[in-house]
């Protein structure tokens, strides 16, 4: 352990007010923020740290203002109290900017992760300067109405944004030149990224007190996003393109998807391909409602999606072994009544004995947006975290 001293000066240029702390000093600090606070003790040992290391590192918070002294609390283990350090949640916040083809959403957010701002604008097109003029005014918003605001993220699909034309990805709208003027322009630091990577960010950072560590999320629309989550850190991988398995083959005798596989999650499961194969559905929802009524050819249609589904959370689990699986998206409906076809899928291909934790969920566009401005504050605090 070295005993270097924690450099608490602010961060140059971009970055007003968030402190550059020592990677573990900014790691004591995330463990009390994630844990709703924690004494001394449980922070040292968490991190395998001394008395005196705890105790200057405790110092140094408290003087650069993140956290307060709790109090005494009983310990029921112990019976003994023990000082409580506390993260003050209410000293930063993060904004976060969901892209769609004909709507910008943005939520704040503070160190909690709690939503305290949000706002809604529809948008003509998808244009960079329009979707740059809006973070620009929002951030200007949002500090008049008393936040401080010390990360942004813009948040779409890479592979094509919500509404808009094959082809026009997150990055198309935002390219990295792009980015980096936006930071030199608003003064914070922007991060771009998908919104599947957002999501995951959002339904792990509130999981890390629980002891967290892995999952891995699927969301199926149009097309599939995969963000995974090893080790509390998400994985983007070399070139920033990991979780693209949605080629992965799930089914030996499938459909062809246009990239010419047989039987890949794409052709199976993808609701462009559900869609396309049901003759005269129109929507997700078509084919849904004749389901429910009973026709035969949307019931098996949806049977085999269901059954790729499981087969590429099986093979999810056999690659990670992640603390669990999140099915989101369109997984819901399509997995609707339909938990014996997923079974099989995923029996077919998982080969730990012990049945995997899978999670089904919905999020609604304004939780997108949320996601958005999770990823802000996950990555702020992840960047140091040692
Ligand atoms: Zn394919």
């Amino acid at each position: 352990m070295t005993s270097a001293p924690d450099d608490l000066t602010a961060a140059p240029g971009a970055d007003p007010g968030w402190p550059r702390l020592h990677p573990t000093t900014q790691s004591a600090y995330n463990r009390i923020l994630w844990n709703g606070g924690l004494s001394k003790s449980e922070v040292a040992k968490k991190l395998g740290l001394s008395r005196t290391r705890m105790t200057a590192i405790a110092r140094d918070l408290e003087a650069a203002g993140l956290i307060v002294e709790g109090g005494r609390e009983q310990r029921a283990s112990t019976g003994r109290p023990a000082d409580m350090l506390l993260a003050r949640t209410d000293l930063f916040h993060f904004l976060g900017v969901h892209v769609r083809a004909d709507e910008l959403v943005v939520a704040g957010i503070d160190l909690a992760n709690t939503v305290v701002w949000e706002r809604r604008q529809p948008v003509g097109e998808l244009d960079t300067s329009v979707i740059g003029a809006h973070c620009r005014k929002w951030l200007v918003e949002a500090k008049a109405d008393g936040l401080r605001v010390a990360a942004l993220a813009v948040c779409g699909s890479t592979e094509r944004i919500d509404g808009a034309a094959e082809g026009m990805g997150l990055h198309a709208v935002v390219p990295e030149v792009v980015r980096l003027e936006w930071e030199e322009l608003f003064g914070v630091p922007v991060w771009v990224e998908d919104d599947v990577v957002a999501l995951t960010a959002f339904e792990q950072w509130p999981r890390l007190a629980e002891g967290q560590d892995s999952m891995a999320l699927i969301s199926l629309g149009r097309d599939i996003g995969f963000g995974l989550v090893a080790d509390r850190k998400i994985i983007l991988g070399a070139h920033r393109r990991a979780g693209r398995f949605s080629h992965v083959r799930v089914a030996s005798d499938g459909a062809r998807c246009p990239l010419g596989h047989r039987g890949c999650l794409w052709a199976e499961s993808s609701v462009t391909s559900i869609v396309q194969d049901v003759t005269g559905a129109r929507s997700l929802a078509d084919v849904l409602a004749r389901a429910q009524a009973g026709e035969q050819a949307a019931r098996e249609r949806l049977a085999r999606a269901a059954r790729g589904i499981g087969a590429a959370a099986g093979h999810v689990l056999n690659l990670l072994d992640p603390d669990k699986v999140i099915l989101t998206g369109d997984s819901p409906s399509i997995l609707d009544s339909r938990d014996g076809d997923f079974e099989e899928g995923l029996r077919g291909v998982y080969l730990a004995p012990e049945p995997p934790i899978v999670e089904v969920t919905v999020f609604d566009f304004l939780e997108w947006a949320r996601a958005a401005a999770g990823l802000a504050l996950y990555r702020r605090l992840a960047e140091y975290d040692r």
